[in-house]
């Protein structure tokens, strides 16, 4: 097993800059770079945590999604954050993430976080 990269054939060994980051694959690594996907928008690679997942299989940048895609996703946030105190809400997420389901995920979404405005008080 060597140093470099599967992919690119780049020097990963400690010192590099490439050592950290880089992840065992088959027979060797891969460096941060080639590990990067690639957004399905916009085709340029994703840096780490900056990837956004549509219904679980489309891969793209935050900034690539679309204003009512990143609206569905702030209410997603803040559901899955009130979620783990609060196992009434799981329901409301299997819908929104339901990419079938003929429910409008916003609308879900917002009932929901009204239902729980009102519970609180
Ligand atoms: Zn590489
Ligand atoms: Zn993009």
């Amino acid at each position: 097993m060597n140093n470099n990269c599967n992919e690119c054939g780049k020097d990963t060994s400690f010192g590099t800059g490439l050592f950290v980051n880089r992840v065992v694959a088959d027979n060797g690594y891969l460096c941060p770079i080639c590990m990067q996907l690639d957004c399905d928008r916009c085709s340029f690679p994703i840096e780490v945590d900056d990837d956004i997942r549509i219904n679980g299989e489309t891969i793209i940048h935050y900034n690539c999604a679309t204003a009512e895609e990143k609206e569905i996703l702030q209410l997603k946030d803040r559901l899955d954050s009130l979620a783990h105190t609060c196992s009434i809400l799981q329901e409301s997420l299997e819908v929104i993430a339901d990419i079938n389901s003929e429910e409008d995920p916003v609308r879900i979404a917002q009932e929901t976080l009204e239902a729980l405005a009102v519970k609180e008080i």
